[in-house]
C-alpha cells in the first residue's frame, strides 16, 4: 500500500513538569486572546518560504477554529549545528521566562522522543536516504503556560522528494487541532489533563478528520494556498479518505480493536486512520461544528465520557459498536458521510 504522502507521526506528549515545575497562578492556562498568538521560529538551514508555509497555515488554522493562547512552533531542519543553535534559543527563552534551567533545558534536547535533535535527525535521514519522513508534535508546555510545539522539516513546504505541500498543511492544521484540545481543558495536573484528551484514537481521529475536511473546505474555497508541488496531484478528500479506510480493512482482522487507545504497536495506525473515520462519521451525524461548539466546551466540567454523552447521547462504547457496523458497509456507502464541498 502507497500512501499519497509520507507517513506522520503526529503525537500528543505529555510531558511532566522539569525545571521550575511552578504552575502559573492564572485559570486560563494558555492566556488565550481573540488573536493570533503563534509563534514561529526556524533553525536557519531553514528557507523564507517553508517558514512561510508554516506561518501563514497556522494563522490559517487560527482564523478557522480561534486562537487556543500562546504557542510556540520551533521548525528543524536537517542540519546538526543550526538545530543545536536553535535549540540554544529555545533555552535561553525558557531559562529567562523561568520556565526551565539551563542545565534541565540542554538535556532536554537530546530527549530521543521529542529533544529537538530528534526532530532533525528525521530530516537529516529523509534526505540522505531518499525516503520521507516527517514528524510534528504538541510535546506538552501546558506547565509553562503555553503550546509547545516541534517539527522535523516540513519535506513539502521544501519542494524535497517529491513530497506534497499539502501533505505538510494537514500536518499543521493536524498540530493545532491538538492545541485546540489542550486549551479546552482546565485543569492543570498532568495526570486529568491527558484522562480529559479522551482515548488516543478520539484525540488523534478528531484531529485527523478536522485537519483532513476543514483544509479541504480551504482548498475548495481558495482561501488556502495549493502547492502543486508534485508531479502526481493531490488527492481529494474522498480519496484520502479512501486510503485510510484501505488501511483499517487490512489492519482490522489483526487488532484486537478498530478504535485502539495507544500509541504503541502495530495497531496504533488504527488510532489515527479508523479514528478520523470514526469522528468524520459523528460530525456528519452531529454537524460539522460538533466538537467546537458542543463537546470540547463541556470537558472540563463533565470529564472526556460525560461530555461524549452529553454530545453524541450514547456512551463511547456504544459508539464504537455502531461504528463498527459502518466499518463492514461497503465503500460507496461510507464515502456518502464525507462533506461536499
Ligand atoms: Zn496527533
Amino acid at each position: 500500500m502507497v500512501l499519497f504522502w509520507s507517513i506522520v507521526v503526529t503525537l500528543v506528549m505529555f510531558q511532566d513538569p522539569s525545571g521550575t515545575g511552578e504552575l502559573k497562578p492564572s485559570d486560563d492556562i494558555f492566556g488565550i486572546q481573540p488573536k493570533n498568538q503563534v509563534e514561529v521560529f526556524v533553525a536557519s538551514d531553514i528557507s523564507e518560504e517553508v517558514k512561510e508555509g508554516v506561518t501563514e497555515t497556522l494563522a490559517l488554522a487560527v482564523q478557522s477554529w480561534g486562537s487556543t493562547g500562546r504557542l510556540e512552533y520551533w521548525v528543524l531542519g536537517a542540519d546538526r549545528e543550526a538545530a543545536l543553535k536553535l535549540s540554544e534559543q529555545f533555552c535561553k527563552r525558557r531559562v529567562e521566562r523561568g520556565d526551565m534551567t539551563l542545565r534541565d533545558c540542554m538535556r532536554d534536547r537530546f530527549n530521543k522522543n521529542h529533544g529537538f535533535l530528534s526532530y532533525q535527525k528525521i530530516g537529516a535521514d529523509a534526505v540522505a536516504t531518499g525516503r520521507p519522513s516527517m514528524s510534528a508534535g504538541h510535546n506538552g508546555g501546558s506547565e509553562w503556560g503555553f503550546h509547545r510545539y516541534s517539527s522535523s522539516l516540513p519535506l513539502g513546504f521544501a519542494g524535497l522528494l517529491e513530497t506534497a505541500g499539502e501533505g505538510d498543511q494537514i500536518t499543521i492544521f493536524h498540530e493545532y487541532w491538538h492545541s485546540v484540545q489542550q486549551a479546552s481543558i482546565k485543569a492543570k495536573d498532568h495526570p486529568t489533563r491527558r484522562k480529559q484528551m479522551g482515548p488516543v484514537w478520539f484525540a488523534e481521529g478528531s484531529a485527523v478528520a478536522m485537519a483532513e475536511i476543514t483544509a479541504e473546505r480551504l482548498w475548495e474555497s481558495g482561501k488556502l494556498r495549493k502547492w502543486n508541488n508534485t508531479t502526481r496531484p493531490w488527492p481529494n478528500l474522498k480519496q484520502r479518505m479512501t486510503d485510510k479506510m484501505r488501511i483499517i480493512q487490512q489492519k482490522r482482522d489483526q487488532c484486537d480493536t478498530i478504535l485502539p487507545d495507544t500509541y504503541e504497536g502495530e495497531c496504533a495506525q488504527l488510532a489515527y486512520e479508523s479514528g478520523g473515520w470514526a469522528v468524520a462519521y459523528l460530525m456528519n451525524k452531529h454537524g460539522a461544528n460538533v466538537l467546537l461548539e458542543s463537546f470540547h466546551p463541556q470537558v472540563a466540567e463533565l470529564g472526556w465520557e460525560g461530555a461524549f454523552r452529553e454530545t453524541f447521547g450514547q456512551s463511547s462504547q456504544e459508539f464504537i459498536k455502531e461504528f463498527e457496523t459502518f466499518v463492514d458497509l461497503p465503500l460507496v456507502e461510507q464515502v456518502k458521510i464525507l462533506p461536499n464541498f
